[in-house]
């Protein structure tokens, strides 16, 4: 496996890979890798012929009082990981190759980003999107692949490439969850133990959603309320309980097309979760942690 971490090189990399008729996968990542990362590099194993991997702790998308300083990070860990699964490549940059200066020009994300996390978190998605366009600019991939786990992200990265034409293809991958349904976060290593049971509020949530929707009842406003109230638990407070369409626009009737996303803060930790409401969790693939 190689490891690169200036772009110059990286570029390089696989720009040589493609003179030789390879084409590329491309994975962007935050580091600190579970098996939904994992899952990601085998989809790009399975659509391309190499596979490219970065970490990346991007300043640029966490606010002033968000958790930047306390992101969880193990890079031998993740290196082995990634070896183990066959990764080609991992890109490593710094901040200080990626942002030798403040960055003027940014990718500002339409409507679709003044909602949801967009709301919870502004200025975010600018992040963002700037980072992924920096690296897709780098990598020069022919497909990247992302997980549904941050749909509103992989709406608006999806976006991002159709409308600058980036040229290049979107895979977004099913959200890899836990047996009892939490889907996997590298962030849930901040959970204790009684906040990890207090957590399965949002997977609890989804499947009410989804059950309230089988039940027969197609008005947004009543789906929602059944999904607030299964989201109390002991620890947790709700963000928002939202059925939304592909383009993370509130739906004016539940379909089988809908995606229901929560968001919940447990202890200090944020969580997201999201479903189309036809598929269900029941479908998403389960690992043990
Ligand atoms: P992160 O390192 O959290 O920025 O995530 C990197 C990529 O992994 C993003 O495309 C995420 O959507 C994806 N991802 C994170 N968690 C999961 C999961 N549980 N299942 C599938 N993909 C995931």
């Amino acid at each position: 496996m190689r490891e690169l971490s200036n772009p110059t090189e990286m570029r390089a990399w696989s720009r040589s890979e493609r003179s030789r008729r390879h084409t590329i996968g491309f994975v962007p990542t935050m580091g600190y890798f579970h098996e939904g990362h994992l899952r990601l590099v085998d989809r790009a194993r399975e659509l391309a012929d190499r596979v490219v991997v970065s970490i990346f702790v991007n300043p640029l998308q966490f606010g002033p009082d968000e958790d930047l300083a306390r992101y969880p990070r193990d890079l031998p860990r993740d290196r082995t990981l990634a070896e183990a699964r066959g990764v080609d490549c991992l890109f490593l940059p710094d901040a200080s190759a990626m942002y030798p200066t403040e960055p003027l020009a940014r990718v500002v994300p339409g409507s679709a980003a003044d909602t949801l996390e967009g709301t919870a978190r502004p200025g975010h998605f600018t992040g963002v999107l700037t980072v992924v366009s920096k690296l897709f600019h780098i990598v020069e991939p022919d497909v990247a692949v992302f997980g549904r786990k941050d749909f509103q992200q992989a709406m608006l990265v999806k976006r991002m490439v159709q409308d600058l034409d980036f040229g290049l293809t979107m895979d977004i991958a099913p959200t890899v969850r836990e047996l009892d349904g939490l889907a996997l976060s590298s962030r849930n290593t901040f959970l204790t133990p009684d906040e990890r049971r207090s957590a399965l509020a949002l997977s609890r949530a989804l499947r009410t959603l989804e059950q309230t929707w089988r039940g027969g009842e197609a008005d947004p406003v009543k789906v929602q309320r059944a999904g607030l109230e299964a989201m109390h638990a002991p620890g947790v407070i709700p963000e928002y309980c939202a059925l939304v369409d592909e383009s993370v626009q509130p739906v004016s009737r539940v379909t089988a097309h809908t995606v229901a996303v929560v968001a919940a803060r447990v202890g200090k930790t944020r969580l997201l979760d999201n479903v189309v409401l036809g598929e269900g969790i029941g479908a998403d693939p389960r690992v043990t942690p």
